[in-house]
């Protein structure tokens, strides 16, 4: 048995995590959970937005799995995601993107991974407001230890993945010095990890328009925090949206697992929200603690149900809610 944080969110969080339990229930999967949850919902319950309680149980189980946690916009209380992120340096973020039998997109063929740096660039949490001139600054501050670390990351996941091309998007024509960091860390990785045959860079724009053009010819991309957000929601959108697809918050001595997508406010409780994100960050999970085999059971009833578009939830084109499409894969476990 593993035991795992298990931080529910708010939004649509309860719903899908509630899903996830259950199918790791009926795949008799070896994890333990231990909850603590976050955000406004504990602020409103236990008078704080962190708990020590949620601190305390990743620092034991050093796991986590987490569903989304609503950050206020322009005003409010700094992103609790990002506060875990930071304060346990979990410094990539770790999201692939790949097509699925029975999904319909434009594409076929898409099998990419990308990694994001977490914890610098312009989320470093650098803001200054001059109200008497009118002035916000939001500061950018990459490391040359921060840009080596996420690169040497990229390069060793692709050599351990039987990966051989990494692609850095960057955008040091117009950030000399932060794309040149960026570029340096990345060609010391290369010469490092030399099973990794092809090393190419992008400018971030111009990977915007490669990637909606011909995203099969990437396979790991490695870029900075914000790059990487949004880059990996436009991944999202070409492999079956925000509700399929994984990621992973992973440091050198603890590990967070989320899907890419937020809390949903707009279809929260409805009982529509799609858990094959927050379940693939769960397979994610169970093959970080070598549990492969229970990983491969449960990744073998998902795209069985996702390719019967009947069995799917409204984002996918399906009729199923979230307890039905749920009840599909643990069917067929
Ligand atoms: P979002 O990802 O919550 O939603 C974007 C769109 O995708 C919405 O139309 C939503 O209905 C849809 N969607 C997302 N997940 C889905 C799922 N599982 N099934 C079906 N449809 C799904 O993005 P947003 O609306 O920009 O952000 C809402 C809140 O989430 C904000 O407060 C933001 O800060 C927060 N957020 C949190 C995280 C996190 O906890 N890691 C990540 C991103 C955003």
């Amino acid at each position: 048995m593993h035991l795992v944080t298990l931080t529910p969110g708010d939004g649509i969080g309860p719903e899908i995590t509630r899903a996830v339990v259950d199918i790791f229930a009926a795949a008799q999967a070896p994890i333990q959970w231990e909850e603590h949850n976050a955000g406004i919902t504990t602020l409103e319950s236990q008078g704080e937005l962190i708990p020590q309680g949620l601190y305390d149980s990743l620092e034991r189980t050093r796991v986590g799995l987490k569903g989304p946690i609503t950050t206020p916009v322009g005003k409010g209380f700094k992103s609790i995601n990002i506060t875990l992120r930071q304060k346990y340096d979990l410094y990539q973020n770790v999201r692939p993107a790949q097509s699925t039998e029975g999904i319909n997109t434009p594409f076929k063929g898409i099998d990419l991974v990308l990694f994001r740096e977490n914890t610098e660039g312009l989320y470093a949490g650098l803001e200054i407001f001059d109200e008497r001139l009118g002035i916000a600054d939001t500061l950018s501050r990459l490391t040359v230890e921060g840009c080596h670390k996420i690169a040497r990351a990229a390069f060793k996941y692709a050599t351990e993945h039987g990966r051989k091309h990494v692609t850095l998007a960057h955008k040091g024509n117009i950030m000399k010095n932060a794309g040149r960091l960026m570029i340096e860390a990345c060609k010391d990785a290369a010469a490092e990890y030399p099973e990794v045959t092809f090393y190419d860079e992008r400018i971030i724009d111009n990977m915007c328009m490669q990637l909606v053009s011909k995203p099969q010819q990437f396979d790991v991309i490695v870029t900075t925090n914000l790059f990487g957000d949004i880059l990996s929601d436009l991944c999202a959108g070409l492999v079956g949206g925000l509700g399929v697809v994984a990621g992973a918050n992973i440091g050198d001595n603890m590990a967070i697992f989320e899907a890419v997508h937020g809390s949903a406010p707009d279809i929260a409780g409805q009982g529509k929200a799609n858990p094959t994100a927050l379940l693939r960050s769960g397979l994610m999970m169970l093959e970080y603690l070598g549990e492969t085999e229970s990983a491969a059971r449960i990744e073998k009833a998902l795209s069985a149900t996702l390719t019967h578009q009947g069995q799917c939830t409204g984002d996918l084109g399906g009729p199923a809610s979230t307890a039905q499409f749920t009840q599909f894969i643990i069917d067929k476990l």
